[in-house]
């Protein structure tokens, strides 16, 4: 069976517009994504070069050529511009518009007109660019790790390279792939290349979209609107996570539980306004004490907790009477109000109390109630002694500096 030109036109036009409108669609639906809009604009200026196609010999040989391929590239461009768009990246439109000048001057020359080799070749250096332009930015957003974000990328690296590998066979292969006269096989080949690229790009371009608000859901359901800090279920979530890393590395890991001392009494007197800015005050105090590679959660009202991965008692102990005292001292002057707010640390740590989060988290616990038993504004660490069993033995408590009691 041959390939007709035309079926495989009315085909193209028909998917690429049908695509256009399932991207108008979704973002009719979410205005947060206006990458969609861009990429109905792409799908729409493919459709429109596949229409223009469709009056090949009836149509001067300018409007079908010359003003059809610039469509095509202006396709590609816009493609490229929506996988910026949706790294947050400001869309470039000088070197589009650049190449679309070139282009359409080169088509005014009659030399350039009647080489249909050299116009291949031509044309496939700007598209085999943008789609590679368009891989590579997704490529650099890939801290955001998206699923679907590789597979786009290795879609448009792989498009992009079919249109590089037409500038060197440009002379000896038939159209659509070269400048020879069209035969079947090679507008077989270049339909299907062009109807996979379009149908991967749509679904994984949708898929990002989708996973990037399934992320940004995760991460608000996860967050503390006031601190800013990971709340309760994210620290479930991260907690067994890191611990089972440490225990697995069999390196040591602390925990802290921090709870802000006599808070009610902050709030009845000063009122619930400044109450909360206090806890926005200790929040960035827990933040710039901690180690980089330290997790700070508000778990509670003002109650808070740190997972300190290759921290040994010691280090634990030093990073929480850092927070004690720069808390005691941050906390001064809320809101013009001279108040005197302070926290108590508790300390459960891998050497002591092991791996397990609930004994951790007990053992952390015990050292709160122990610190504010003792004075407040102070570091406890729980401590087992190392021959004894968790939950058979009772954790002795310690406030020396490298707490062990002598
Ligand atoms: P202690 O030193 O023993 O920990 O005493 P405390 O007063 O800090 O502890 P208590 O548990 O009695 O009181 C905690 C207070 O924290 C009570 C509650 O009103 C307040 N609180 C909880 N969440 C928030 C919040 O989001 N904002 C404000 N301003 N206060 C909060
Ligand atoms: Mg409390
Ligand atoms: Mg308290």
């Amino acid at each position: 069976m041959q390939l007709d030109m035309f079926t495989v036109l009315v085909a193209t036009v028909a998917v690429a517009f049908v695509l256009a409108l399932v991207f108008l669609y979704f973002w009719a639906s979410d205005r947060r994504a206006p990458w969609l809009a861009w990429l109905c604009g792409a799908y729409l200026m493919a459709a429109s070069a596949a229409v223009l196609n469709l009056w090949r010999n009836v149509l001067p040989d300018f409007l079908i050529i010359g003003v059809g391929s610039a469509l095509l590239l202006m396709a590609f461009g816009t493609g490229w511009q929506a996988c910026r768009v949706f790294d947050k990246r400001r869309p470039l439109l000088l070197p589009l518009a650049a190449v679309i000048t070139v282009w359409l001057l080169l088509c005014t020359s009659p030399y350039f007109m009647h080489d249909m080799g050299l116009r291949v070749a031509t044309a496939s250096i700007p598209a085999a660019a943008f789609l590679f332009l368009g891989s590579y930015e997704l490529w650099r957003g890939r801290a955001e790790t998206l699923p679907s974000r590789r597979p786009a990328a290795l879609a448009f690296a792989c498009f992009g390279l079919s249109y590089a590998v037409r500038m060197p066979i440009a002379g000896f292969a038939p159209f659509p792939l070269g400048g020879l006269p069209p035969e079947a096989w090679a507008l077989g080949l270049s339909s299907v290349m062009g109807f996979s690229f379009a149908a991967f790009v749509a679904v994984l371009m949708v898929s990002m979209t989708k996973e990037r608000q399934e992320a940004l859901q995760r991460d608000y359901a996860q967050s503390d609107p006031l601190t800013g800090l990971l709340n309760r279920r994210g620290f479930i979530a991260l907690a067994s996570r890191v611990i089972g890393r440490q225990e697995y590395s069999e390196s040591p890991f602390s925990l802290l539980m921090l709870d802000l001392d006599h808070f009610k009494s902050i709030n009845d007197r000063f009122g619930h306004e400044v109450g909360d800015r206090v806890l926005v005050k200790f929040a960035a105090v827990l933040q710039e004490g901690v180690r980089p590679t330290d997790l700070a959660f508000r778990i509670g009202g003002e109650e808070f907790c740190c997972l300190l991965p290759n921290a040994s008692p010691h280090d634990a102990k030093r990073i929480a009477e850092r927070i004690c005292a720069r808390f005691q001292a941050a906390s001064t002057d809320v809101l013009g109000a001279s108040i005197r707010a302070t926290v108590s640390v508790g300390i459960a740590t891998s050497d002591y109390s092991g791996y397990d989060l609930d004994v951790l988290m007990a053992q952390a616990d015990r050292a709160v109630y122990e610190a504010k038993a003792t004075g407040r504004n102070r570091a406890v660490i729980a401590e087992v002694p190392p021959v004894g069993r968790i939950g058979m033995d009772l954790p002795r408590l310690s406030n020396s500096p490298h707490g062990r009691t002598a």
